[in-house]
């Protein structure tokens, strides 16, 4: 197969809507038969990629590895580089994504993701798809004023994180609003400060008196009215968005380069990529990094107790279980550990409180590709045999809750990932060790990379160093998540307060808010009355600016 095709196409996980181009996949978001976007192939790495791209800066590096999916008939190259430049322009490390070593002995590693605007690694994302929103309106409008400018309206729901890295990702943005729901009072203070202390005119914070289900009710029935459809271009920000894992794959490659580059690797040793997961969009990046031929020995999926994929790759069983009374692995279920009302259990990384992952049924997709069809069938039937598969698993997750694959799949999934899954217990006793070891002394981890650092010091028990090297994906600044900081180290508030704590987070609460209410009772009709009244105040005003 060729990799450096002209003209990269993007196919649906469920077998439907063939032949789109990356605009039409990054505006959509969802295919129209439900499923997935995903690359009719996945780009194979140039000669000699290793030593042309080692010493690449994180910048430099994006364009190599974008440009394998993103043809420059659909964006020329120099505007590529540009929306990269400024994506990156708002990260405070130098090296956008710096690699630590945590662990010299066992040779652990941390990729620290958390160095944009918001302290979380979904910024590394949402930067680069809140550049391209804005690329492609703004191109569709060239010429164009007042009324006849397309203008797109995003649409979102959050528990926390995403809501914030989306909002940052899109403030200020041309031709873009941004609508974020979030439970009112029910995202922890510091999320709801970054979010609704965004000034911006096309940033807008819904507070929904619900729950977080309930705001991604509303999100659904938007997305499905005909009445906005019309009048509005609406579009998605959530983890299923191609744009998403493509700008994710970048920090693979700049985490191996930085790891060969050290002193401590050598050449016959192997890398294991450790990733904290909840929708699986992080360690998806890391699939298509391993498929173009980063050699990564395997993916290490670490899970909470939030555990569905953890289970899937012990059984072959994916199923929804709401869980109930202790885990094996001891501790927890006592007070102040509530079962969620949809069987989602809350946990100290609630990051990844997830009932089910969706970007799950991409990897489904290229697993029975593998498993189910070889070289001589033709490739289209392959991949419309592929789709037929995926679209029976979540037809059966759909209306049983859950499905079993095939001996060959799972043992295909077990090639290439291997899986851990981490109680809240061992989260907090891995942020007190690895505060105390001499190694890492005073390195604060935040629950979501404690999480991966836990499973990577498992993993090393199996795979042991030195010929193996564990890269442990750092997903959040710890000052987010400062409650089980302060459960872990509650000696260290002041060591927190001085050291830690970015100058970004010291006064934010007390900052000015711009934020809507949103009654239950007035459903999902009353969020559409908001966004369209919204939408044109601020229409009406670029009009008025304009003149
Ligand atoms: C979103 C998130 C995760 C989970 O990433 P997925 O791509 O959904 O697997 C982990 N940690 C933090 C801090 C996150 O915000």
């Amino acid at each position: 197969m060729s990799s450096h095709t002209a003209s990269q196409r993007y196919l649906s996980s469920r077998g439907g809507s063939y032949d789109f181009s990356f605009e039409e996949v990054v505006l959509k978001g969802l295919a129209s038969d439900g499923g997935l976007f995903i690359p009719e192939e996945i780009p194979t790495l140039p000669d000699e990629w290793a030593s042309k791209w080692k010493d690449l800066s994180f910048q430099d590096l994006a364009f190599q590895i974008f440009s394998l999916y993103i043809s420059p008939a659909e964006i020329p190259s120099d505007d590529l580089r540009d929306i990269i430049r400024r994506s990156y322009s708002t990260f405070r490390a130098t090296d956008i994504t710096p690699t630590v070593t945590l662990d010299a002995k066992k040779n652990v590693h941390l990729l620290e993701l958390f160095h944009g605007p918001t302290f979380a690694f979904k910024d590394v994302a949402l930067q680069f798809l809140g550049n391209l929103f804005e690329y492609f309106l703004v191109r569709k409008n060239e010429g164009k004023t007042g009324r006849e400018r397309e203008h797109l309206t995003v649409i979102g729901a959050t528990s926390g994180d995403t809501g914030s890295a989306a909002i940052y990702g899109l403030r200020g943005k041309k031709d873009v609003s941004v609508f974020i729901m979030h439970p009112h009072g029910k995202v922890s203070p510091i999320q709801e400060a970054q979010m609704t202390t965004v000034m911006d005119a096309n940033v807008h914070n819904l507070a929904v008196d619900g729950t977080f289900d309930d705001c991604q009710d509303f999100v659904k029935a938007l997305f499905a009215d005909p009445e906005i459809n019309k009048t509005h271009r609406l579009a998605a920000v959530n983890s299923i968005n191609w744009a998403r894992i493509l700008a994710q794959i970048t920090y693979f490659f700049h985490a191996y380069f930085a790891l060969i580059k050290n002193d401590a690797f050598f050449p016959a040793s192997a890398v294991r990529f450790v990733v904290p997961t909840g929708n699986f969009g992080d360690i998806l990046a890391g699939f298509f990094a391993k498929r173009m031929g980063l050699p990564a020995e395997k993916l290490v999926i670490a899970t909470n107790e939030n555990d569905i994929l953890h289970r899937f790759w012990e059984s072959g069983k994916y199923e929804k279980k709401p869980v109930h009374g202790k885990q094996a692995e001891g501790g927890i279920p006592e007070d102040g550990v509530k079962a969620h009302e949809s069987g989602v259990k809350e946990t100290l990384s609630p990051a990844m409180d997830i009932l089910v992952s969706s970007n799950f049924e991409r990897l489904l997709w290229f697993l029975s590709y593998d498993v189910y069809s070889t070289n001589s069938d033709a490739v289209s039937q392959r991949r419309s045999q592929a789709g037929d598969h995926v679209r029976g698993w979540l037809n059966d997750l759909k209306s049983n809750g859950g499905f079993t694959v095939d001996r060959q799949i799972l043992e295909a999934a077990q090639a290439d990932f291997a899986s851990y899954r981490v109680s809240d217990d061992e989260t907090i006793e891995t942020i007190k060790y690895v505060f105390a070891a001499e190694s890492s002394k005073g390195y604060v981890l935040d629950p979501h990379s404690a999480i991966g650092i836990a499973a990577a010091l498992r993993s090393a028990e199996v795979s042991k160093p030195p010929s193996t090297h564990h890269i442990a994906l750092a997903t959040a600044h710890p000052a987010k998540f400062a409650n089980a900081v302060e459960l872990a180290l509650p000696e260290q508030k002041e060591y927190f307060q001085e050291k830690i704590l970015p100058a970004e987070f010291k006064g934010l609460e007390d900052k000015p808010r711009r934020v809507s209410l949103v009654q239950r009772s007035e459903g999902w009709q009353g969020v559409r009355k908001v966004v369209i009244e919204e939408v044109e105040a601020e229409r009406r005003a670029a009009e008025r600016g304009a003149h």
